[in-house]
């Protein structure tokens, strides 16, 4: 039976030190963790992963969160530990959500292992523990170890009849085909044969997989290259859109008007994929988009190669099928030339961001039209590498440049499809500017007005769920956002609603927005302890998001219209809260309020909010 995985993601590793003389240094790496092993790689962005250590489960002794009065000198800051034969390894997580969940699959993993008695709840740094100020690294720990601290007990080890039971299943999981040739380009690699079989045994890098063929060897290749039977997340193909509506697929084929422009996306036939594809051969004149034909791809039953557009073509995958209509149209209005996304993925490795990779090259930018102004001055449309971004151009003087250029790194690290992207930034240029996903229908608050009498209440508790959605993440990255509104979020061409500008308050200058008593302050957004003592924090944020959900609900009105800041100061002071507006269900306006309470601490976290947005959409 191969290891199944239970945890992946990029976390930071302290180098172990495990000699003397070996340097202390913080590197992020992608972790693995399967029933066997944990285990770390370096990724390159575009290249296959180089595994850079691996600890047999088996031999982990102890597993626990780190507590420490010490400055974590990474930006990672919720450290966890691994004690195994007899070395530590200290790992940092992004936030505690997730060492939480690192720190209880290890427990459960490493539960009937023979365990240590004590441990060490704080480091081992510079030739001494910080917990008992032993210098001895060997020492035994200096608290009890209470493995038993877990979220839920799992069953001891499988008996051997329920396993023999579940290695069929798993074996058909993990059966993959190859959809072409490969050959190998380094040693790491495995050559595999167009419609020959393998086994799958680590998926957890997007682009390159292990798998092994039928000798047992085993070797990388491109993830693209091969199919599973089962499978159904063809998010790693560049033709695939896991979310996408027919009219807006049309409307994205259409846009380049090249002939043979195609995607895959979910069909409204529950459990069916369709092909859209552009041909400048027009079809029936009733459509909406003549050029843009749709084929429901369809499966037969009790066939083992199934899946067809043209019923003389089967085959066993769906990205078998793409791939020869990619070479023959066999029944298609046209051949699949150019597969189209809407995604960003596939011109730029999420979260991959190497030291270096967040200055921009100013001879890869190129600037167009004007799409607004700012707090921080013009905000340009433009191309990055051929891809459309929005540019903004910091105004000389609006910002602490150099401040800014550090915590640039950290923001391109959060990323999330209800954030609009900082791909990165161009000091090479005067004035310095900041790079975005570009948002074609521009600012949440704009749209609103436009839209006015025309937007559902679905689509409107729709906007309010992907800006929670969006604050959750950043809820859970420790990142405060200061100053969430309307103004502040984007929507994309297909509707999605993103948070903007998240963190963005600290930097401006202008004393006017950054005073309380400034006029340009957003006094009507702000919870009362920010106003009195500048306290911000996510519960500021909540406060800022149920301002935001009225004004969703009403349409891009401003929140205390009739009022002056002074006058709003006074009525949010004496308890005074906003109006339900017409729109809302009665529901979402005791959400709002809930977000308005005086006491921060009564207020929800966004994962609370999340949860009842998401149970009223299901209504
Ligand atoms: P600043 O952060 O300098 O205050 P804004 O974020 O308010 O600038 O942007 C000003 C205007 O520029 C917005 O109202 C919007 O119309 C446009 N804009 C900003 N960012 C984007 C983007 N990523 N995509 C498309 N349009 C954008």
């Amino acid at each position: 039976m191969f290891p199944r995985v239970i945890l992946n993601g990029t976390l930071i590793k302290k180098s172990q030190q495990k000699k003397i003389i070996s340097p202390e240094n913080y590197k992020e790496r992608f972790f693995v963790l399967d029933t066997k092993e944990l285990k770390y790689s370096e990724r390159r962005p575009g290249k296959k992963p180089v595994l850079k250590g691996s600890i047999d489960l088996g031999k982990v002794k102890c597993v626990e969160i780190v507590t420490t009065d010490l400055n974590i000198p990474c930006h990672y800051k919720y450290p966890f530990q691994v004690f195994y034969d007899n070395n530590y390894l200290y790992i940092f997580a992004p936030d505690n959500n997730c060492r939480q969940q690192w720190v209880t699959a290890l427990k459960e993993e490493t539960q009937y292992n023979d365990l240590a008695t004590t441990y060490h709840p704080s480091m081992w740094m510079e030739g001494k523990w910080r917990c008992c100020q032993q210098t001895d690294r060997h020492t035994i720990g200096c608290v009890p170890y209470d493995p038993g601290r877990l979220a839920s007990k799992k069953a001891p080890p499988p008996v051997p009849n329920r396993e023999s039971q579940t290695k069929q299943d798993d074996t058909d999981m993990r059966t993959i085909i190859a959809i072409q040739d490969y050959t190998p380009t380094d040693g790491g690699d495995l050559p595999i044969q167009k419609d020959q079989t393998y086994i799958l045994i680590d998926d957890s890098h997007f682009d390159w997989w292990m798998v092994q063929d039928f000798d047992g060897n085993k070797g990388y290749v491109p993830s693209t290259y091969v199919a599973g039977k089962l499978e159904t997340d063809f998010n790693r193909f560049e033709w695939y859109n896991d979310n996408i509506t027919s009219e807006d697929a049309a409307g994205l084929l259409s846009k380049d008007g090249k002939e043979g422009a195609f995607m895959v996306r979910k069909s409204s036939k529950a459990g069916h994929y369709t092909v859209s594809v552009y041909s400048k051969a027009p079809g029936a004149k009733a459509d909406r988009n003549p050029n843009v034909r749709h084929y429901l791809i369809r499966q037969k039953k009790e066939s083992e190669s199934s899946f067809y557009v043209a019923e003389n073509k089967l085959f066993r995958t769906i990205p078998e099928l793409i791939h020869y209509h990619q070479h023959d149209s066999a029944g298609m209005v046209t051949r699949l030339r150019h597969p189209v996304s809407h995604d960003r993925r596939f011109s730029m490795p999420i979260n991959d961001y190497s030291e270096g990779q967040w200055q921009l090259d100013p001879l890869e930018l190129t600037l167009e039209e004007t799409l607004g102004s700012g707090q921080f001055g013009l905000v340009m449309g433009g191309k990055w590498r051929d891809k459309k971004v929005a540019v903004k151009m910091i105004k000389e003087g609006s910002m602490p440049e150099e401040e800014f250029k550090e915590e640039a790194k950290v923001m391109m690290k959060l990323s999330h499809c209800k954030l609009v992207q900082l791909y990165g930034v161009c000091t090479q240029r005067s004035p310095m500017c900041l790079v975005f996903e570009f948002m074609e229908k521009g600012a949440l608050l704009d749209y609103l007005k436009a839209k006015r009498g025309h937007l559902s209440k679905e689509t409107l508790l729709g906007m309010c769920l992907d800006v929670c959605e969006g604050m959750n993440y950043l809820e859970n990255s420790n990142f405060i956002h200061r100053d969430l509104a309307a103004r502040n979020c984007l929507v994309s061409q297909d509707g999605n609603v993103k948070v903007s500008d998240f963190g963005m308050a600290r930097f401006l200058l202008d004393n006017e927005y950054t005073s309380s008593q400034g006029s340009k302050f957003p006094i009507r957004w702000s919870a009362p302890e920010v106003i009195r003592y500048g306290k911000y924090s996510i519960k500021s944020d909540i406060w800022s998001f149920g301002v935001l959900v009225w004004e969703v609900y009403s349409e891009g009105r401003l929140p205390y219209e009739k009022r002056d800041n002074m006058q709003v100061v006074d009525s949010v002071n004496r308890g005074q809260r906003l109006q339900k507006p017409p729109l809302a269900p009665e529901d979402v306006h005791v959400l709002m309020q809930w977000c308005w309470k005086e006491k921060p601490d009564d207020r929800p976290i966004f994962g609370q909010l999340l949860h009842q947005l998401a149970s009223l959409s299901d209504l």
